[in-house]
């Protein structure tokens, strides 16, 4: 096993001095946590090895003072910021089910879904479906159909989309025309530490920008659509505010174009793409920080246009839910490889958060049930599926560990439950959303009856 100092890293430094000014996404774990007396991590009032022995393990644990805190962030920097209208939407691929759509819609945030499922989802937690907008690059007829019905605002990504809405518009009748945003790519492409503005951008997703003025003269000869406004998201995990500053200036630019053209276009969704911090290098903007950039690049941006204030829009996913949220696991079999790695092993993985295996993601982690030792062993947590690469952290500085302990992985709110997946038919965990020393199932852990459900047998 190799060492370290004692000194490196010490667990509680994962914690906050005051968490009540902190932005979420700039802390590892959620704002509510706490180190007991015994050395037990605490969160929203719950010890976490008690959680596990409860609901048991892996378990996702769920902040609702971290959730509410980003939420009310957002929703107030933008009216500081800002003085026009503004609605904050949370884009609920990030982790969409009902408690969590229902949670920030009482902040009075709106919703960003993706999908049939995610809508049907947000409507079954009861969302207004005047705050949801529907995205997606390849909407189904019958997700066209779902929008039409429901009354959400679609945001229309390419011209079969356009073509198929027209046909069951004169289909259907609507009584009210229905509110379509236009998805165009703004030519900023970012990567996490670096970007570049480009004439043009390999994406999957909107319409090309040197087609805004046949996507205009479309809208133009359509009055049967509400053409309310222009959508645009260029990343995630950005780390940078100037790509946001661009992508304000660009998008009042095409605007400005579309009300010259008598459009009654009046509202702007800037996406969303702010990051958060997995690891103590990580050093995303806070949310006000972002807000502001955002704030005041349209604001200026429409002065000097002298264009009335639009409606602003934004949809931050992984920066609201991400930090909210830590997977609680129980360590099992370790593995010693003298002079080249330990391998510690928990009883989830690559299922209940694929982002590791995925893109290569890097988390933080420490042992819930000795927050109060130092960290003096460098180890490899290893999953428990049949796949090599099913490592969700390597070389990672611990206290000395037992099979039994629980180890906590820091910041899977999101991206972890909305990618899980029942590879080697693992059930999917829990959820609880935890507050003041409460504890509420948000998602059932599933069952090995729940893995057949959709077995048959052929006739
Ligand atoms: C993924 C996505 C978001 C949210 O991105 P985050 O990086 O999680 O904030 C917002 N809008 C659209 C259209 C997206 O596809």
């Amino acid at each position: 096993m190799v060492s370290i100092q004692p000194a490196d890293i010490h667990p509680t430094s994962f914690l906050q001095p005051s968490a009540l000014d902190c932005s979420p996404n700039q802390q590892l774990l959620p704002l509510s946590a706490q180190i007991e007396a015994n050395g037990h991590l605490q969160v929203g009032g719950c010890d976490v090895p008690q959680l596990v022995e409860q609901y048991g393990s892996p378990l996702y644990i769920v902040d609702e003072q971290t959730v509410r805190g980003a939420c009310q962030q957002y929703r107030q920097a933008f009216q500081r910021y800002y003085p026009g209208s503004s609605q904050v939407l949370y884009a609920s691929k990030a982790w969409s089910c009902m408690a969590l759509c229902a949670l920030v819609v009482s902040e009075e945030l709106g919703l960003d879904v993706v999908s049939g499922g995610e809508l049907y989802t947000a409507l079954q937690a009861d969302v207004d479906p005047a705050v949801i907008y529907f995205h997606g690059n390849n909407k189904s007829v019958a997700e066209l159909e779902m929008a039409l019905t429901t009354g959400c605002t679609l945001i229309a990504d390419n011209w079969l989309e356009l073509e198929r809405l027209v046909e069951l518009i004169a289909i259907t009748q609507p009584k009210t025309p229905p509110r379509v945003m236009l998805r165009l790519t703004p030519g900023i492409e970012c990567h996490t530490h670096e970007y570049i503005r480009t004439g043009h951008l390999d994406s999957k997703f909107g319409f090309d920008p040197q087609q805004i003025d046949q996507v205009l003269a479309f809208a133009q000869h359509h009055p049967q659509i509400n053409w309310v406004g222009l959508h645009a998201h260029i990343g995630s995990q950005i780390f940078e505010l100037q790509p946001h500053q661009d992508l304000t200036q660009v998008m009042v630019e095409w605007l400005t174009k579309a009300q010259s053209l008598g459009l009654p276009m009046s509202e702007l969704n800037i996406g969303g793409g702010l990051g958060m911090r997995y690891v103590e290098s990580d050093d995303p903007p806070s949310i006000d920080e972002w807000s502001e950039v955002i704030c005041t690049g349209i604001l200026q941006a429409c002065q000097t246009a002298k264009l009335p204030l639009p409606k602003l829009l934004c949809e931050p996913g992984r920066s609201l839910i991400g930090p909210a949220c830590v997977t609680a696991y129980t360590m099992g079999a370790q593995k010693h490889i003298p002079d080249i790695r330990t391998y510690l092993a928990v009883d989830g993985g690559m299922s209940d958060n694929p982002r590791p295996i995925t893109y290569q993601s890097i988390y933080s982690a420490a042992v819930a049930n000795c927050m109060d030792k130092a960290a003096t062993e460098i180890v490899t947590i290893a999953g428990k599926h049949c796949e090599s690469g099913d490592i969700l952290l390597k070389d990672v500085a611990l206290p000395p560990s037992q099979p039994g302990d629980v180890l906590v992985i820091m910041g899977t709110g999101a991206y972890n439950y909305s990618m899980a997946s029942n590879y080697n038919r693992l059930p999917r965990p829990a959820a609880v959303l935890v507050y003041d020393g409460d504890a509420n199932l948000i998602l059932r852990r599933e069952t090995y009856q729940d893995l057949i459900r959709q077995d048959c047998f052929p006739r």
